[in-house]
């Protein structure tokens, strides 16, 4: 998913838990779509649509009722980039993946790496390294309460899985 700002530039959506993205669901759908969650144990995306802010104007786009893509301006130029952001500021939880591949694929440029939201990405041929960094990263984000879940593969196979429990 790709959005071209009236500005130029490009908001883009292809992970999850992207930072200038957020879910609206209408006051007079919150009940359902609680009672939809209770009920199935999932939401009714049915009941949700999609926001983005661009990073650059602050412009707003929202997903219509029909699916059509509204753009909303700022009225001032003091707005609030990251307005869609956590609750959390920089606590939120993220994900934290790190891959190791014996054999040079054709996707893969490098043949492994750690990833990590807001963390500078850790790049590695050597698989002991990329197991070092990824457990140091681990037990920094888990300690300070700010890790969803985490998952070490080597060569496709899953070698530590991690997921948060708030009642744990
Ligand atoms: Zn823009």
């Amino acid at each position: 998913m790709k959005i071209e700002c009236k500005c130029g530039n490009y908001i883009v959506d292809q992970t999850d838990m992207v930072r200038n993205k957020a879910i609206l669901i209408a006051d007079q759908d919150w009940f359902d779509f609680l009672e939809s969650v209770e009920e199935t144990g999932h939401d009714d995306r049915e009941l949700s649509r999609t926001l983005y802010e661009c990073d650059e104007c602050g412009r707003l786009y929202i997903y219509d009722q029909n699916g059509s893509l509204k753009c909303f301006s700022p009225e001032d130029e003091s707005h609030n980039i990251n307005i869609l952001a956590s609750m959390e500021g920089d606590n939120w939880k993220r994900s934290l993946f790190g891959g190791w591949w014996k054999a040079s694929s054709a996707i893969r440029t490098q043949k492994g790496y750690v990833e990590c939201e807001g963390e500078d990405t850790y790049e590695s041929t050597e698989w002991l390294e990329i197991k070092e960094v990824y457990f140091e990263m681990f037990e920094r984000l888990k300690n300070e309460n700010r890790l969803r879940s985490a998952l070490l593969r080597k060569d496709g196979e899953d070698i530590h899985f991690w997921k948060y429990n708030k009642d744990a």
